[in-house]
This record gives C-alpha cells, structure tokens and sequence, in this order.
C-alpha cells in the first residue's frame, strides 16, 4: 500500500508510459488491488484492476453461494451496488481522456452469469475497469493517488462493506422461485409461464425498463395454473403453455408481439422490479425471424425449400445474400441444429410466402413452380416427429388454427384461450388447401473448418465486440442485429473471446459437428468458468457475460468466412 503511494509520487509528471511499472499487486487494509493491464495513453481503453477481498473482511455465507444459480444472483447484485457507489462518486478525478473513469460492467434487466463479480467462499474479486489520470499525457499522480486511496475505498465501504445481508437474501430468494417455477415447468411440460400480474411492455424500443402505467398480465382461465414458491406465502398463478403448438390472435395493437417479447426474453431470468421475473421460458426456445441479405453457409433447408429456378443445392444451402424465406428457413434448420426444442415466430418479423400459402394461391401457382414449403405444412411435423414446439404469433391467417392445439387472442393486452372457437371456425370453414404431409426431413449437422475462423486476411487475429450486435474478427465483420435473444454486450464479448479461444487452441481442427462443438464449449464454461476462454483467465478476464449456445451458433452461421462444412445427417 506505503508502496504504491510512494511509487505514484514518483512517477508524477512522467511521461504516461512510466504508469506501466505499477502492474502488480499491492496489500491494502481490507483488500487486494491487482494492477492487471495498464493502459497505453490517457486516451486508450481503461486499464484493467481487480480488488480482491478475503472471506473475513466481507463474509459471505455458504447458503448464499450454494449451487450454481444462487452463486450468480449473489455476484449479480454486489456487482449492482458496486455499480451504483461508482454512480454516486464519479467525476471527482480531473484530467485528460479518460482520468479518473471508473466502471464495472453493470448488469441489465436480465441476471446472467458474468465475470464482473465472483465470489469462491474464501475471496470476493470485483473487476473494475479505470482511466489512469493525466495531464495532458503526462502522469497526474497525485488524482491517482486520490483514485486508489480515497474513491475505490470510498466506493467498497458504501457498496460491499455496507451491502446489507437482506440484499443479499432476497436475491438468493429470487433464485430460488425462478427455479422453483422452471421445475415445475420441466415437470409438466410447459414451455413458458407468464405470471399473473406481469408487466411485459417496456418503455421505449431502446428501453428495457417496464413500462408504467402498463395493463398488468391476468392469464385466461383455460390456461390457468398455480405454483407453489418457496419465500412466499401465496401460491403463484399465471397462464403455462404446455408443448405443441400456440397460435396468438388478436387485432393489431392488442399486444401480441409483446407477449411474445417476453416470452422470448423468458430464456433469461429478470431482476425483481422487472415486471418478467415471473416470466419465463424454455431455456432452449429460439426466436426465428426472416433476415434477408444474410450469408448462409451449407444448412439443408430442403425440408422448406426445394427445386430453385438455378437448380441450387438446398440440401446444402449457401449463399451471401439470403431472400427473406431462404433466410427463415435457414433460421429455423440452424436452429433445430443447435438443439432448439421450442420455436417463437412472429408475423411481424417473418416472410409472408415462408409463412403461409391460401388455397387461391394453390390454385394459381402450382406446386411444382413453388419452391417454398411453408411453415405451416412442417409445424405438426415439427412436433411429432421432433419435439419441437411452437409459439406464433398470426393475426393475418386463420390457416393455423387446424394445427393449433391452442389458440390465445389477446384483448386490449389481455388473453382470452379461444381454442374452442377457432376450432369451430375452423370446421365451419373448412380450408381448402392442400397440405404436405411429408415426414420433416433432415437437419444437417455441420463442420466448420479452421479457415472459417481464419481472420489474418485482416491480418491482425483479434477478434472484437463492437456494441451489442456486431463482432470484428480482422477485418471481417459479423452482424448479429438481427440475433433478438442476445441481449447484453458482455455476451458479445464473450462470444468474441469464444471465437478467439476456438482459433488460437485450434479447435475447429478437431471436425466436431457444430452441435457437438457447442456442447463442449458450454462444457468449459460450466466447468472452468467463462475467464477460461481468456488469454490470462487469473487475471482481470475483460467484462463478459455468458452467452446460449443458441447465440454462439448464431455468431459461427453468419461468419462470411465460414469454409468446408459437410452435413451429416442428425439423428434425433
Ligand atoms: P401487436 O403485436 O398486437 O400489434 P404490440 O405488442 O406491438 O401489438 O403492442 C402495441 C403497443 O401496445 C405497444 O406500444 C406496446 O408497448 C403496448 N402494450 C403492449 N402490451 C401492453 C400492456 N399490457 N399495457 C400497456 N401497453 C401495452
Ligand atoms: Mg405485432
């Protein structure tokens, strides 16, 4: 600590470089500051430092970090009051370029597991990113000073030394209903509950906070189950989907695409003031959209498109410009690859000749000049023969509800089950259309060789996250704007790590089938933890977050250096 003091009064006024020399670590009091990455320039990304404080110093008790969810919960929500110390002391470090910034990743609405906080029952680690200060691009030792000797100790003893242990409780309580309700799901086959009392709009499309003064969510009576949750005297009720095939109706602006939001954002669990913390979902639905332009790169998609006017392949399907139902097919088979076992469509973001093809239609383009099987001639298929679920959203065709085996309209936001009735229409109207009855076919399990990931064609071999949804690998750009189930930048992160792990250890090499590639990936990150994928996974590992493999596989599908793969076929 005397240490450190006296090697910034030293450096003071130096050229910024001499701040290299502080790398290391240094004892103080109640903790211990490891200096992992200096920054180049005052201007550079921030430098990297952990604080590392021992059991004694901030107990954390067993129950609290028993088993692996409420161990994240707990690391959530210091990371949250570390975050929000930092909010109340910034700006008092002056300075050029980034002096005195001071940040942890701060979680989102979603609690994920992240590397900004963990705890192992004997240490607590905080990752903290901060500007080094100067003036100019010179050394200011003496903010410096006032950074590591005054605000970090300020910001422990008002977020870790002072968190409370009821903060702590009501987080591992959180924990344990959400996976009080997942097991229940698991039991009964449910692929999604939605609590009664649910707040699902959010307040801006760039928001994701709840939106006030929202109509609260009242399931239908049909639909209607209640759980029993640990922490809570009242059982909890709410509408369960069960497996199979859910049709959403309703005029527009009745909140379809809401409630299929939320379901989708179901996979992740929510903080308590949410308004979904009681909304969840099958961990391995997957949202399918149409994504015209994006490059596909060997996926059979015969099951939905067949006999191209150029005669293509598609039972090895590729492209650098997808259409919009070329791309949904492929979103879907990418998707059953990768062990989807439910499916979350919505018009609104689907191709129309992908979803849905009337009688009159039939009539007009015969078959055999028709490429595109839609969706709606697989969806049974999907169900029996895969096990795969779906949940659709379709106020524009009535041509479902012959498959449907529920049917929920919604009302001015509230769901009404009309199985029932849209059966009846469906009798008293028959559909003429002719439809497939052809079993599914294939899902190709592919390879991806080494040269996919071989991004020296930018020469440089990094592989970066650019906000949310692009990846830079060398020169080569991944665009993931159309990904809707990554939702936090850490997980981008993450997946470039990922990227970068698979190349640099040569993984591809290995010709594992994508989806036995994913399975060892999660692996890693169950057992080694997510800084393993880092090139020095004892130090500051950068601010990651875990990503699904659903989302991994989405990066690796949209690489436009994607090389060699041959499908097998999947055998389920
Ligand atoms: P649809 O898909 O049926 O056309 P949306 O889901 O897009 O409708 O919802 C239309 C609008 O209504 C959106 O602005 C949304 O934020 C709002 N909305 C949705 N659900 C609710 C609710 N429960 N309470 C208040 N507003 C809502
Ligand atoms: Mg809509």
């Amino acid at each position: 600590m005397q240490k450190l003091r006296s090697q910034l009064r030293n450096i003071d006024g130096k050229s910024y470089k001499g701040y290299k020399s502080l790398q290391g670590s240094y004892q103080f009091q109640q903790y211990k500051l490891a200096i992992d990455y200096v920054q180049g320039d005052p201007f550079a990304s921030p430098s990297k430092i952990r604080l590392i404080i021992p059991d004694k110093d901030f107990p954390i008790k067993k129950e609290w970090i028993q088993g692996k969810q409420r161990k994240i919960y707990t690391e959530d929500v210091i990371a949250r009051h570390v975050a929000r110390a930092i909010r109340k002391n910034q700006a008092t470090v002056r300075g050029s370029g980034k002096s005195g910034l001071l940040s942890i990743d701060v979680p989102g609405q979603e609690i994920l597991e992240r590397t900004a906080v963990t705890t192992d029952g004997s240490h607590t680690t905080i990752c903290l990113s901060v500007g080094l200060p100067a003036n100019g691009r010179r050394i200011n030792g003496r903010e410096a000073e006032k950074l590591f000797f005054q605000i970090i100790p300020d910001i422990l003893k008002q977020s870790v030394f002072s968190i409370k242990d009821h903060d702590i409780e009501a987080v591992v309580q959180l924990a344990d209903q959400q996976e009080a309700i997942r097991k229940k799901m698991k039991e009964n086959n449910w692929i999604a509950f939605v609590a009664d009392g649910a707040i699902l709009p959010r307040e801006s499309g760039i928001s994701n906070r709840p939106l006030k003064k929202a109509v609260p969510f009242q399931s239908p009576e049909e639909n209607r189950v209640s759980i029993e949750l640990p922490h809570r005297d009242e059982p909890l009720t709410g509408m369960a989907l069960k497996q199979g095939i859910t049709v959403i109706v309703g005029g527009g602006y009745h909140g379809k695409s809401t409630l299929l939001t939320a379901i989708e954002r179901g996979v992740y669990h929510h903080i308590k003031e949410d308004g979904r913390e009681y909304v969840l979902t099958d961990p391995n639905a997957v949202k399918v959209r149409a994504e015209d332009g994006r490059k596909v790169t060997n996926v059979n998609i015969s099951p939905f498109i067949n006999n191209l006017p150029h005669g293509e392949d598609t039972g090895e399907f590729s492209t650098e410009n997808a259409s919009g139902s070329t791309s949904q097919a492929t979103n879907v088979m990418e998707a059953l690859e990768a062990g989807a076992s439910t499916l979350l469509i919505d018009e609104d973001t689907s191709a129309t000749n992908f979803m849905i093809r009337d009688q009159r239609m039939q009539e007009l383009v015969v078959k055999e000049k028709e490429p595109i099987t839609p969706f709606i001639d697989k969806i049974s298929q999907l169900r029996d023969e895969l096990n795969v679920s779906t949940v659709l959203v379709m106020g524009g065709s009535g041509d479902y509800f012959d498959a449907a085996d529920q049917v929920i309209m919604l009302d001015e936001y509230i769901p009404h089950n009309v199985t029932q009735k849209a059966k009846d229409i469906a009798s008293q109207f028959p559909s003429e259309r002719k439809h497939g009855d052809e079993s599914f076919g294939t899902i190709s399990d592919r390879i991806f060789l080494p040269e996919s990931l071989d991004s020296r064609k930018g020469k440089k071999s990094k592989v970066q996250a650019k906000g949310l949804d692009k990846i830079l690998m060398g020169k080569v750009d991944i665009d993931l704007q159309q990904v809707e189930q990554l939702v936090d930048v850490s997980q981008t992160r993450m997946i470039a790590q990922i990227l970068h792990h698979l190349e640099q250890k040569g993984w591809l090499k290995q010709k594992k089938s994508l989806s036995e590639l994913l399975d060892e990936i999660e692996k890693q990150m169950d057992t080694r933890g997510l800084p393993s994928f880092t090139p020095r996974p004892h130090e500051h590992p950068g601010e990651l977050a875990r990503p699904r493999r659903f989302e991994i596989a989405a990066t690796l599908n949209r690489l436009r250096t994607a090389k060699g793969l041959s499908p097998h076929a999947l055998k389920r």
